[in-house]
């Protein structure tokens, strides 16, 4: 997961800095980030759980 949070997937929308997945800012001119980057990042902090949760909700029903 941590790995996964160390990904530089976006570029800066100001300077053209590769920014990491967490934090909300560039690294280098701290420019804020656009809201959808954000979000993605709550996604995949989110997705673990959801997973738990839909195979929790599948195996209840299996039971
Ligand atoms: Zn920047």
């Amino acid at each position: 997961m941590s790995s996964l949070m160390q990904l530089r997937v976006f570029q800066c929308h100001e300077c053209g800095h590769k920014m990491r997945l967490s934090g909300d800012h560039c690294g280098r001119c701290h420019a804020i980030k656009p809201a959808y980057q954000g979000l993605i990042y709550r996604l995949a902090l989110l997705s673990p759980v959801l997973v738990i949760g839909v195979v929790g909700i599948v195996v209840l029903s299996l039971v």
